[in-house]
């Protein structure tokens, strides 16, 4: 194809995983998007870092999802969760981080669409519960928002309420004050910071609402947890909690 060549000269294929250069044959054709963008992971992972991708679907704490270890949850343990249960769809392992990082802070925006196909895919496959109603992306906090230009989690939310044929909406959640942003805080302090960051718009009735909560990566939890409580306070009948990644 008279593209192909300039194409790889201005992008050249690197493996995300470990460095190593990647090549592959594109497919002449693919039945539906989703498929074309499951496929496109094979543009940003090597097979041998392909290979080595862990899918949280087995051995894992049905509330919260972490990986279960022989002590039992870590995260169940400490938080009294509130929502339904809680998903992730990767280990956060190097190859998911960097592909979280490659999107998130290297505005690699095509991305997205080939994580939330992996999602879409995780819910048809291994999602005990009935099918959510609404996709809500856990906001960005304006600062970030500002200095990146776009939230990472709305990116992948949009995609996955394609995919999976799901109503996507991010005017729900408001963000209603200048909130420090997490990462300095403690756990007891990320609670508070982030109960009094949100409100649930009051025009949206979320009245026997199924709702999925969709952030790339878990990590405490205590976002995703008061989001919940802000939902449930709303009426919202279930809420579940969707990330792409966790670490173990
Ligand atoms: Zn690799
Ligand atoms: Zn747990």
């Amino acid at each position: 194809m008279f593209l192909k060549p300039l194409f790889d000269l201005f992008f050249p294929q690197i493996c995300f995983g470990c460095g190593n250069r990647i090549s592959y044959k594109v497919p002449a054709d693919f039945d539906n998007l989703r498929q074309q963008k499951l496929w496109e992971i094979n543009r940003y992972l090597c097979p041998a870092c392909l290979e080595n991708l862990v899918v949280l679907s087995d051995d894992i704490c049905p509330k919260c999802g972490n990986p279960l270890l022989a002590s039992g949850c870590p995260h169940c343990t400490k938080t009294k969760f509130v929502f339904t249960a809680a998903r992730s769809v990767f280990l956060f392992d190097e190859r998911t981080q960097r592909l979280v990082h490659g999107l998130k802070y290297y505005s690699f925006l095509k991305i997205a669409p080939v994580l939330a196909a992996y999602a879409s895919l995780y819910l048809e496959n291994h999602w005990k519960w009935q099918k959510p109603d609404i996709i809500i992306p856990v906001p960005l906090h304006k600062v970030k928002f500002r200095e990146r230009g776009f939230n990472q989690s709305a990116e992948i939310g949009r995609w996955l309420a394609e995919f999976s044929s799901i109503e996507y909406r991010d005017d729900i959640i408001l963000r209603n004050r200048y909130t420090r942003t997490q990462t300095s805080l403690g756990r007891k302090e990320r609670h508070k910071n982030v109960k009094n960051a949100f409100d649930i718009s009051p025009k949206h009735s979320l009245k026997n609402k199924t709702v999925l909560l969709l952030d790339d990566v878990f990590t405490t939890g205590a976002t995703c947890n008061s989001l919940a409580r802000l939902l449930i306070d709303k009426k919202a009948q279930q809420v579940f909690v969707l990330t792409i990644a966790r670490p173990s």
